[in-house]
């Protein structure tokens, strides 16, 4: 419907500094369906003289017949006007100033029209400042991508069009404003966002707007870590992870996030790659039941395979633990030059690691049940099963645990005690072949 109706309204070639204006009637945004928190914002802002549109992923999601997560409101008004109008307003300063409108329990982000920028950049042409102001027209080629520039207004809710976005979200396009080039080298975390944003909508991305991102991919280097590390919850905790993840590895954009990880699976690790297809597919499943997911635990996938592979190398050298344990750190420290990891997560993704061994070696299970990252390294466990790995059917046995009464339970412990010395039997012969089929012989059969 909309593209017999874009074809009664202009013609297709042109892009114009005159917008497309779609009327209520020709478009299927509804009132019902965006946040009042976003609604009240809006109509304040007009109250006071300045004008307000609803635009990003709330307009695009709106116009795809999805439910948007959030709103963002762009205006004409100035942070500190902003700030004025709304009793629970913050400025939040990054690299251009926005502003958190609290309302109920909602946040809006509310930002200032923004300008053509003036001429601080980096030598590589990142953009190092973005805050000068402007108009709604250089505010919409100022976005990342066309789709993601259209903007909703209360004045007879029409929706505003200035880069062809309604044009490119009928055909299920998704295509970079301006120069590609230009674009990502303002911001290279533009990269991520096209492949998190075609993963996410299905959509593909235009040719002109994929290419330069094989060769511009390095660029993400130049961003500060917290930045990526912010991305990469958005890239894989937004339920797309496993459609995201195959584009990363496509685009060869996971190699500048995850170089280690990238190196191993080129390698050849292929339960590595399941592991983390494991892991994706259930993050994925656990987001839209909307059960709880942790960045800890998409980390300790994504690394698990290179601590693996250089714990077999260490261990030439050392025991299997030492080994095992040295390999985490050097894997950490190599992983925080790219990606930061807050401590919140760096430390139970450890605790995860380390339990994968006791729960192999089913040593005291009683106590290790009780131990509170008990819960997520089994789920890690069974990933590590699930994506092929041969842990001695470690997996069933600690769910079999789980469920037995106390009895069973006692049972179950002298069974495994008394294959206690095969385990000790084997550390013995580490130097020796692997068992087939085990690619991480140093953690868990140490
Ligand atoms: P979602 O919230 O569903 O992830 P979104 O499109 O709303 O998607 P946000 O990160 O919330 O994405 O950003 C809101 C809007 O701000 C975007 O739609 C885009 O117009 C603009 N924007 C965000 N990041 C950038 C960027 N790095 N460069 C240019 N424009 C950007
Ligand atoms: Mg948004």
């Amino acid at each position: 419907m909309l593209k017999r109706l874009l074809d009664k309204l202009r013609p297709r070639t042109q892009r114009t500094d005159q917008p497309l204006v779609i009327p209520r009637d020709q478009h299927n945004v509804s009132r019902r369906d965006i946040s009042q928190a976003a609604l009240r914002i809006m109509k304040r802002l007009e109250d006071a003289g300045f004008q307000a549109f609803l635009v990003g992923g709330g307009v695009r999601d709106l116009l795809l017949g999805g439910h948007p997560k959030d709103f963002d409101v762009a205006t004409d008004a100035r942070p500190e006007q902003i700030k004025r109008l709304f009793r629970g307003a913050r400025i939040i300063g990054r690299r251009f100033q926005i502003v958190h409108v609290r309302m109920g329990r909602e946040i809006i982000e509310v930002t200032t029209f923004r300008g053509h920028h003036d001429q601080s950049r980096s030598e590589e042409g990142m953009l190092l400042r973005d805050n000068v102001y402007g108009t709604l027209e250089t505010d919409a080629v100022r976005r990342d991508f066309t789709v993601n520039a259209l903007y909703y207004t209360l004045n007879e809710f029409a929706i505003h069009d200035y880069t062809g976005g309604l044009e490119d979200l009928e055909n299920r396009t998704l295509r970079i404003i301006g120069d590609p080039e230009t674009r990502y080298k303002e911001d290279p975390v533009r990269m991520l966002r096209a492949v998190r944003f075609a993963a996410k909508l299905g959509f593909q991305i235009a040719p002109d707007t994929a290419n330069p991102i094989y060769e511009l991919g390095e660029m993400l280097h130049n961003v500060p870590p917290a930045r990526l590390f912010e991305e990469v919850l958005k890239l894989f905790m937004a339920g797309s992870a496993t459609a995201t993840f195959n584009l990363l590895r496509e685009y060869q954009l996971l190699g500048h996030l995850f170089p280690a990880t990238e190196a191993a699976l080129e390698a050849g690790n292929p339960l590595g790659l399941a592991l983390i297809e494991e892991t994706m597919a259930n993050t994925d499943k656990r987001v839209r039941a909307d059960k709880p997911v942790t960045p800890a635990f998409i980390y300790a996938a994504l690394l698990w395979v290179p601590v693996v592979a250089r714990s077999d190398q260490l261990v030439k050298d050392m025991p299997p633990q030492a080994a095992f344990q040295q390999a985490a750190t050097e894997v950490i420290g190599h992983q925080l030059g790219h990606t930061a990891i807050p401590k919140r997560f760096l430390i139970p993704m450890r605790e995860m690691w380390d339990m994968q061994h006791r729960l192999v070696q089913r040593r005291q299970p009683q106590r290790l049940v009780e131990h509170p990252r008990f819960r997520a390294a089994y789920d890690f466990l069974l990933l590590r099963e699930a994506g092929g790995e041969k842990l001695d059917g470690a997996g069933s046995w600690w769910t079999r645990f789980q469920d037995v009464d106390e009895d069973t339970r006692q049972t179950m412990i002298s069974d495994a005690r008394r294959q206690g010395p095969k385990t000790r039997s084997r550390r013995r012969k580490r130097s020796g072949p692997k068992a087939q089929g085990d690619n991480t012989p140093s953690p868990t059969q140490g």
